[in-house]
């Protein structure tokens, strides 16, 4: 009787001592990392409540935590036989259950949605048996005082340990398959760093069990531990890299939170006066570092969302606008096609009456019907131009490119104005100076379009003087140009640069011609660089003339 209890004794010290050996990293990797991972999911889920995954973590964490306090309870419980068949005989459901919650943690992060009742059905099965049997004596059957454990049913921890490779097999398995799967290569990572958390997780912690149990040596469960801080590491990082912007404010708050925890525990272990002011004054300052870490995040992440949602009302607006542009293409186009049509027969009537097909006219009704007939002239032409406009800016402006040369149909178009020059007591030229038959891909119309056009504006800006129309080439540089020079009004270097956009008329124009629209020169630019060209402006000042400078490539 007297030989047990001293051996008991014995044994108890022994159990004593090995366990004090080790309580600093006992507490450290329980409580450290417990509480870490229930601050972290914590966070996430007050932020995130409405979401499963956001529970699936905190029950993770739970369970992490309901597991690290009953082992606890078995390390520091060896004099307390109670304490530890109690916290004995219901670890295992703890930890089969951490096993079976990581599996529908991944399952249901991967899926992007709940799992379905079948699903939790199936995973769920194997551990009744588990928790069933657990606070039965078929389990365990006694406390072993020489080694100060539990004597286990080797049944029962054969059919945990079976399951608990299938798990983790099952979640290794099921990583690897929809890694290969995955074609976005984004989520690839997401799922190899998920895959490399909750494995490095999962397999530590049973690796870690089964040699522990093999050796019999329980240290190695402690390093197990480890796994669950990685597990915790990678999801912060997987919510700050791939989720919304408060997340990252969790994963702050959750690290800055447990870092000053673990600081402060340090304060509890001091030998010395000095060692313990050293650990307070750490305490103190990662705390305040951590507080306006903290605020900075939440600063950043304010200013993002302010940003976001400006760029949100900025695209609305600008899809608004756009809506609105296509609306005032569609009426211009039509407005224009409802005007041109009584507009012909207004010039063509007045045109029969000036020539007499109703009858002698008097002669002070021809100068009005002239005027009829010229402003009907400029209204129509404006009516194309607003009809031109409306096609290049509804994209259905359509070109018909053909070889032709540029030299050739320039002079055309000045022989087909000539006499309105000459009305106008204008010397109207025509020049050549190419060593090439200037061929180029253009479409003839439209290019006569925007001759016709330069022409006219040199004519109605050029009170007097000339106007002459130069073709001239490059070959080295395989371009063909033609040059509208006038001895007009000319313009100011800050005019030249506008007189392209729509409805831009220079200040000038209106002294010697009152009609205009100010839309000619950008749909000649429209049309010449669609045919792949250029136009240029040059000029030496007011009253100094005008140039304006046609580019084509000459064709091959
Ligand atoms: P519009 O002639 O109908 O006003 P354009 O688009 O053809 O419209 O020309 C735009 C402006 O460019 C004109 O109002 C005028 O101020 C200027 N401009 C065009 N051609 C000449 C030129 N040959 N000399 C001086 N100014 C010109």
């Amino acid at each position: 009787m007297n030989s047990v209890a001293y051996n008991l004794s014995e044994n108890i010290g022994y159990c004593a001592d090995y366990v004090s050996e080790l309580s600093a990293l006992l507490l450290y990797t329980h409580i450290g990392v417990a509480v870490t991972a229930l601050l972290l999911s914590f966070f996430v889920l007050i932020r995130n409540r409405h979401s499963g995954i956001a529970w699936l973590l905190f029950c993770i964490s739970l369970t992490f935590s309901g597991w690290a306090a009953l082992n606890l309870a078995i390390w520091f419980g060896y004099d307390n036989s109670h304490l530890l068949m109690g916290a004995w005989s219901i670890i295992e459901i703890f930890s089969v259950l951490l096993f079976i919650l990581s599996l529908c943690f991944v399952v249901t992060y991967i899926e992007k949605k709940p799992l379905s009742w079948w699903q939790i059905l199936l995973i769920f099965v194997p551990i009744l048996p588990v928790a069933l049997f657990a606070n039965t004596d078929s389990y365990l059957a006694g406390y072993d005082a020489q080694e100060c454990v539990a004597i286990e049913n080797e049944l029962y921890i054969q059919y945990v340990r079976i399951i608990k490779i299938a798990y983790a097999i099952g979640i290794f398995g099921y990583l690897l398959l929809r890694t290969v799967q995955t074609s976005y290569a984004s989520l690839r990572t997401e799922i190899a760093i998920l895959a490399f958390g909750s494995i490095s997780f999962i397999y530590s912690f049973m690796i870690a069990g089964f040699i522990s149990e093999y050796t019999e040596n329980f240290t190695y469960e402690i390093y197990g531990l480890f796994g669950m801080a990685v597990f915790i590491g990678t999801l912060s990082y997987l919510i700050v890299a791939f989720s919304a912007f408060n997340i990252k404010l969790v994963a702050a708050q959750a690290l800055v939170t447990a870092l000053a925890l673990i600081v402060a525990a340090q304060a509890f272990f001091y030998s010395s006066g000095s060692e313990l002011f050293i650990k307070m004054v750490t305490t103190v300052l990662v705390a305040t570092f951590g507080f306006f870490l903290v605020r900075s995040v939440k600063r950043e992440i304010k200013e993002k969302e302010r940003n976001e949602n400006l760029a949100k009302d900025l695209a609305k607006a600008n899809k608004r606008l756009r809506e609105l542009d296509k609306l005032k293409t569609e009426f211009v186009s039509i407005a224009s096609h409802q005007l041109r049509s009584p507009l012909t027969a207004i010039r063509g009537y007045a045109s029969m009456i000036v020539d007499g097909d109703y009858g002698t006219v008097p002669e002070k009704i021809i100068e009005p019907l002239r005027r009829i007939d010229e402003s009907s002239h400029f209204m129509a032409s404006s009516i194309d131009d607003f009809l031109n406009v409306s096609r290049i800016e509804s994209g259905s402006m359509k070109y018909e490119m053909t070889m032709i040369s540029l030299k050739e149909e320039a002079s055309k178009v000045v022989d087909e104005l000539r006499a309105e020059a000459v009305k106008k007591g204008l010397v109207l030229m025509y020049r050549s100076t190419t060593e090439t038959d200037t061929h180029v891909n253009a479409d003839v119309g439209k290019l006569h379009q925007v001759l016709h056009n330069l022409i006219d504006n040199a004519m109605k800006y050029t009170p007097n003087g000339q106007i002459t129309v130069v073709a001239h080439d490059n070959p080295a540089l395989k371009k063909a140009y033609i040059s509208v020079v006038d001895t007009g009004i000319g313009m100011n270097p800050e005019t030249a640069g506008s007189i392209f956009d729509k409805f831009v008329r220079a200040k000038n124009a209106n002294t010697v011609n009152v009609f205009g629209t100010g839309l000619g020169l950008y749909i000649a630019r429209q049309m010449i660089e669609a045919m792949g060209g250029t136009i240029t402006p040059s000029s030496e000042g007011e009253g100094k003339g005008s140039t304006f400078k046609i580019e084509l490539p000459l064709a091959d």
